[in-house]
């Protein structure tokens, strides 16, 4: 049973992160695992992230969605913890996929503000609404996670209904986003500082390319490490990037970021490094049909280029027409531009193009991150 508890931890480690174009939410990690009221269990339990993220992804009709965790220090030696789930929010805070801070104070709604996401939580922020007018003028900006008859639901604080909605990203934070960041602090998990760095840092430069960094923390007008305090200094303008979707049966699956740094290969099992892996979602006849890898996908001078590098070839959709007659085939070893709303086919119904020109279509289950839990762990008896 630890064994399978381990299992769902690393299921929901892939799901926080701090990258902008891939956060769909912004929560803060102490009080989450601490809504008792969702399972009935221990006074604080890491699975109640994973509950909570279940339901954003039932609320966005879409698999693998990630949240933006703001964590607090003290959580990283809570008590009412397991050591096991201590272990695991420390890795995450030094592989910079959540952001732990000695004082958070506003810093979950700073996010917000700047990604223009929504927040996910109970607390209702009143004195903070002239800071923050989305937090009365956008409804469902902020949702409380409270329990439902399948899992959590949400409920707006301002204007009722159910669903957590993003903004746009505000004037800062377009600014702040437009460049890269240097923390002065050796070993910055956020913003890859001064060199040196601990056991993790090949896996924080990877996660924290300048491409996904997180938004700085603005104080008195300057760009400043949430973590140290430091003022950041400015790298340049940030990479380009391009978030790209699978979409498979009609339901999207996945985000990822495509940047001009390295190209990503997208099939049943890419072998190289940040591949994308669709295996788990084909059918045995898609399996036959995808090569292990099928497809790379390339930006360049801020064009996607699709070049075929499977068995069997793939499709373009033009326009991201389903009309067969429309369907252009892409030869192994052929490329070409993904020109707006184009869709690569890689066997029909397994896509990729644009995030935000991929809609789902289909009835949604999405894949739970709670899937290898055991029905105990979920679901602890009131004692
Ligand atoms: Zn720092």
């Amino acid at each position: 049973m630890r064994f399978e508890i381990s299992k769902v931890l690393d299921a929901i480690e892939g799901r926080v992160c701090t990258d902008p174009s891939l956060a769909r939410a912004v929560v803060d990690l102490a009080e989450v695992i601490r809504y008792q009221d969702l399972d009935g269990g221990r006074p604080a339990s890491l699975l109640r992230l994973g509950m909570v993220i279940d339901a954003l992804s039932r609320e966005l009709e879409e698999d693998s969605v990630q949240v933006y965790a703001v964590v607090h220090r003290a959580l990283l030696s809570d008590a009412d913890l397991t050591s096991n789930e201590r272990m695991v929010v420390r890795r995450w805070a030094d592989d910079g996929l959540v952001e732990v801070l000695d004082n958070p104070g506003d810093r979950m709604l700073e996010v917000a503000d700047l990604l223009g996401l929504p927040v996910l939580s109970r607390v209702r922020f009143d004195g903070l609404r002239g800071r923050f007018p989305w937090l009365v003028e956008q409804p469902g900006r902020v949702v409380a996670p409270v329990p439902g008859s399948g899992g959590p639901v949400f409920i707006a604080h301002v204007g009722g209904g159910d669903k957590p909605v993003a903004g746009k990203r505000s004037p800062a934070g377009v600014k702040l986003l437009a460049r890269q960041w240097r923390c002065p602090e050796s070993g910055c998990a956020l913003f890859g500082g001064g060199g040196g760095g601990g056991a993790f840092a090949d896996l924080a430069r990877v996660q924290h390319s300048p491409a996904g960094q997180p938004p700085p923390a603005l104080r008195n007008g300057v760009p400043t490490c949430p973590r140290h305090g430091a003022r950041l200094g400015d790298g340049g303008p940030r990479p380009r990037t391009e978030v790209l979707a699978v979409r498979i049966g009609g339901l999207v699956r996945r985000r990822f970021v495509l940047t001009e740094e390295q190209p990503i290969l997208v099939g049943r099992a890419p072998e190289r490094d940040g591949g994308i892996m669709l295996g788990q979602w084909l059918n045995d006849e898609a399996r036959r049909w995808i090569s292990r890898s099928h497809v790379q996908l390339e930006l360049r001078v801020g064009e996607v280029i699709v070049t075929d590098v499977s068995t069997n070839g793939s499709g373009i959709r033009p326009g991201g027409s389903m009309t067969e007659s429309e369907r252009l085939p892409l030869a192994p070893q052929q490329s070409r531009v993904l020109a707006e709303n184009d869709m690569v086919e890689l066997y029909p119904g397994v896509q990729v193009g644009r995030a935000e020109e991929l809609p789902t279509g289909a009835p949604f289950t999405p894949t739970s991150v709670m899937a290898e839990a055991p029905t105990m762990a979920i679901r602890l008896p009131r004692p």
